[in-house]
């Protein structure tokens, strides 16, 4: 069987007028027509028309299926069709592999299937020239970060993600046997990202990580990618400028490089512009108090709170400097009003995309947080030993590529920007 193509489709044009190819993609359409059949031929790159003519051509194509995978050699020539500039005459078709009829959904997204069915034949919703413009746009995002952040003197790192103590109190750990001992699924890379600023100063890590949270809303996942930085000698506004200037380049980067896509999805990219927007705790919870929802330092924001913040600040902003209490036991606080913290989180309107801070790297003063969260310190030696070998002052953010992801396409759910999502009700596929 013959399974190489000379050509993708998309590298095809009018002007190769003549030239002989061996295109292979998945046959979208196929319509008969007198004596010749007409098939809609496409591969990842693009979308051809095929002319099938002959009796033995014919008879190869008579009871093809849709989405079946062909291989067809054949002409360029030009093309009379109202959407097609050329089209292929086949001389020979070979099918590689037939799609049962009828299929779960239709690809081609022209009878609307609900994203449960989507996603249960999630290979198969590839096809949907949509979906692949989701996950092709996606690609070019991680492409933007490595190189925004190797260019910044980062490089890139890669922590376990089989742990064996819970690293931050972690009360939505997945624990798993590990052999005859107890281990966890890391919910983040917190502790070993800070570690790595001794020898490497500054680290960035792009995985999943994994969260055991009964959440059903359109933001979270149990299984999530978070793009991590920590770098030493920053402080925690050092970070936040690096994270705005790497969303604006991301942004700046899928509207150069993904223009096909873009339309594909009928969407428009809305560049931010930087700064963003920086909002303190404290201005936030006086305007919330002018809209009725009266808070007092210390009290956190709960989703109604943030949906109104979103409201006032429809784009993204930075939620800076919260109450200490309300941050994990590494968070540093402010030197000159110790209650606050030097922390933050971006924001997109309500939706939470990071949080950042710059991190205590005095021993003492984290053994001090652990016992005030009552978090046993004995469960944090191995981290701890690291604080006396000469821990640099350090900050960084974690952010969730998925929720940026969903801003980015405007698309309100998280599960359509990750190829096999996972929550607590889907395991499969
Ligand atoms: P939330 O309050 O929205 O549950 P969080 O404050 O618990 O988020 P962090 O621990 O600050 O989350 O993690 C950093 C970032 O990782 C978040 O801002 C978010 O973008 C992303 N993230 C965290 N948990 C999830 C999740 N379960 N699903 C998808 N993304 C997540
Ligand atoms: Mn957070």
């Amino acid at each position: 069987m013959e399974i190489k193509k000379t050509h993708n489709i998309g590298t095809l044009g009018p002007a190769m007028k003549g030239q002989k190819v061996v295109v292979g993609g998945w046959v979208e359409d196929l319509r008969e027509l007198g004596k010749l059949s007409f098939i809609t031929l496409r591969d990842v790159t693009g979308v051809s028309q095929i002319v099938v003519a002959g009796s033995e051509n014919l008879s190869q194509v008579k009871d093809l299926t849709k989405q079946s995978v062909v291989l067809v050699t054949g002409a360029v020539q030009e093309s009379k069709a109202r959407d097609f500039s050329f089209e292929i005459k086949a001389e020979k078709i070979e099918i590689l592999s037939r799609a049962v009829h009828p299929l779960p959904i239709d690809p081609l997204g022209r009878l609307e299937s609900g994203i449960d069915n989507r996603l249960n034949a999630r290979a198969l919703d590839l096809r949907n020239q949509k979906t692949a413009s989701i996950f092709k746009i996606r690609h070019h995002v991680l492409l933007c970060i490595r190189k925004m952040l190797s260019e910044s003197g980062f490089l890139e790192v890669n922590t376990p993600k089989i742990i064996g103590s819970a690293s931050e109190g972690g009360a939505n750990l997945f624990s798993l046997k590990y052999f005859d001992k107890q281990a966890y699924l890391a919910q983040s890379p917190q502790l070993y990202k800070e570690q790595l600023t001794l020898g490497l100063e500054r680290i960035f890590e792009i995985s999943s990580f994994y969260r055991a949270e009964k959440s059903h809303t359109v933001r979270h996942l149990t299984e999530f990618t978070s793009v991590d930085i920590e770098s030493a000698f920053m402080d925690y506004t050092d970070v936040m400028e690096i994270l705005e200037q790497l969303v604006v380049s991301v942004f700046d980067h899928v509207e150069k490089n993904c223009t096909e896509d873009i339309k594909n999805l009928g969407i428009e990219i809305k560049k931010p512009q930087a700064p963003f927007e920086r909002v303190t705790y404290k201005q936030a919870i006086e305007e919330l108090g002018k809209q009725g929802l009266s808070l007092a330092f210390g009290d956190d924001l709960l989703d109604s709170h943030l949906r109104t913040l979103g409201e006032i600040h429809p784009g993204f902003y930075f939620l800076t400097d919260w109450p200490l209490k309300l941050k994990p036991f590494y968070i540093h606080e402010k030197e000159d009003d110790p209650v606050v913290s030097k922390s933050f989180d971006l924001q997109y309107g309500y939706l939470e995309l990071s949080s950042g801070g710059r991190r205590l790297h005095d021993p003492a003063k984290i053994k001090a947080r652990l016992e005030e969260q009552g978090l046993d310190s004995a469960q944090f030696e191995d981290h701890l030993k690291a604080f006396d070998w000469g821990m640099p002052p350090h900050s960084g953010w974690g952010l969730g590529l998925d929720r940026l992801m969903a801003v980015l396409t405007q698309i309100d759910n998280v599960r359509e920007v990750v190829l096999y999502p996972r929550d607590p009700e889907r395991l499969f596929p």
